[in-house]
């Protein structure tokens, strides 16, 4: 990949998408289009570390659903990352430090043999990368889109750096400007920014500490997942065996535990899971994430739409937010195929809104549960605890209500 070159405004030839950010669901987005027959851009400002088997098994881990799964199936990279490395969970065991009530869910109710998988944020996110060139994506790498101007009939990108993939393309310089702009450039967007839309939510004043551990007996195929005073602690399988935990702490409980050696870390894991896997006997290094929950007041600008984080950073309790993102990406992906089918240009307003009414508000409606979740196991007062113990209780003994959980969580 080139090295960036100084700021430029590129013109030329019109495609059908550009895409910003080239995270997981950019990617993904990236190369639904592109395989949709649509001609597409991907810009991304930093080039992805490449994945290797023989490096450590990265530090963020996702969750992936049967609707994720089933995305990167139909786009061929998903026995990819299966094979490399990913780990089934056909278990979901969580419960109540306060109380004890816990909730479990086995997908052999569903009739699965899997509830979801875990996977490496680089491998997804690589594999991903790996699809694009044969899919025809034009990749720009690294460049950094740093403004935009909406046209009748296009829209034209204002970019810091226009490396290009491809060393060939560099010269002539090929310009870029799409009938629309796909703005998958994280929570912190500033492409939602540019374009004037608003965000609500708050701080969780928490972070999330992640971290690879070993433990005396092994995850059994089962995601865990604590819910302490201070946040939740999940566990979650990997392919070696060992668990990658998230650790919902309170900033300054995240910033103590961050600082202990590994011994200590490790004993404080073991209370925390009430030795659920046994002692923790060994960990890798720490690093922790700020949670918030952010949702985009609307998804979609002239000749733009926000899509996963840029439009909804959520509590990672759920481990949903990827699915979100992924979920953004069918969605956009049909309606575009809908419009061009009707003859419509791909980018019109009530094109647009189609997607952005759709995705906001289910994304708002899962946003707002794991909100509520959130609140409910933060509630520490001795009647609010009983009141939630029971309800856990209550919900899993409902296996209808328990079904109907699953199928949301998984997609369906
Ligand atoms: C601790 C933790 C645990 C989590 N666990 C789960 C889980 O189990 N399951 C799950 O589904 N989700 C989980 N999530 C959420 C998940 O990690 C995010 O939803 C996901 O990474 C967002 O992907 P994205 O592609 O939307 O954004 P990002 O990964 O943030 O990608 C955005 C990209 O845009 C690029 N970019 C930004 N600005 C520009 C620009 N101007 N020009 C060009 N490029 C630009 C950036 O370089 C970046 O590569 C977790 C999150 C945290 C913090």
């Amino acid at each position: 990949m080139s090295a960036a070159r100084p700021a430029s405004r590129l013109r030329g030839s019109l495609l059908d998408v550009a895409v910003v950010g080239g995270g997981m669901v950019g990617a993904a987005a990236a190369l639904a289009l592109a395989r949709a027959g649509f001609s597409t851009a991907l810009l991304e400002a930093r080039p992805p570390a490449p994945w290797r088997a023989e490096d450590e098994v990265d530090l963020r881990v996702v969750g992936l659903a049967p609707s994720s799964v089933a995305l990167l199936d139909s786009l061929d990279v998903w026995a990819s990352i299966r094979e490399r490395r990913a780990a089934s969970y056909a278990r979901m065991h969580v419960w109540d430090a306060r109380s004890g009530a816990a909730i479990e869910f086995d997908a052999t109710a569903e009739g699965r043999a899997w509830l979801g998988w875990i996977a490496e944020n680089s491998l997804v996110q690589w594999t991903l990368w790996q699809a694009l060139e044969a899919a025809g994506v034009q990749r720009h790498c690294p460049a950094q889109v740093t403004g935009f101007q909406a046209h009748a009939d296009r829209i034209t990108l204002d970019l810091a750096g226009d490396g290009l993939s491809n060393p060939e393309s560099r010269i002539p310089n090929p310009g870029l400007s799409a009938r629309l702009l796909v703005a998958a450039d994280g929570a912190g967007s500033p492409l939602r920014q540019l374009a004037g839309l608003e965000t609500h939510g708050h701080d969780y004043g928490q972070r999330g500490v992640v971290a690879h551990v070993a433990t005396e007996r092994p995850h059994q195929h089962t995601a865990w997942q604590r819910f302490l005073p201070g946040g939740p602690l999940a566990l979650l399988p990997l392919a070696d065996g060992r668990s990658s935990i998230v650790w919902s702490l309170p900033e300054a409980e995240a910033q103590r535990v961050l600082a202990l050696d590994d011994a200590a870390f490790c004993a404080e894991l073991g209370v925390a899971s009430d030795f659920r896997l046994g002692p923790v006997l060994s960990t890798t290094r720490r690093a922790a994430f700020p949670l918030k929950l952010q949702l985009a007041d609307r998804y979609q600008a002239e000749r733009l739409v926000l899509l996963g984080d840029a439009a909804h950073a959520v509590h990672p309790l759920a481990g949903q937010g990827v699915n979100l993102g992924l979920r953004d990406v069918a969605e956009l992906r049909d309606t575009l195929v809908a419009a061009r089918a009707a003859g419509r240009d791909i980018a019109a307003p009530h094109v647009l809104r189609r997607y952005a009414r759709r995705r906001h508000s289910a994304d708002t409606l899962d946003a707002r549960g794991f909100d509520a979740l959130a609140r409910i196991y933060a509630w520490q007062a001795p009647p609010l605890v009983a009141a939630r113990a029971l309800g856990v209780r209550l919900v899993d003994r409902l296996a209808p209500l328990k079904r109907r959980l699953a199928a949301h969580a998984a997609g369906r």
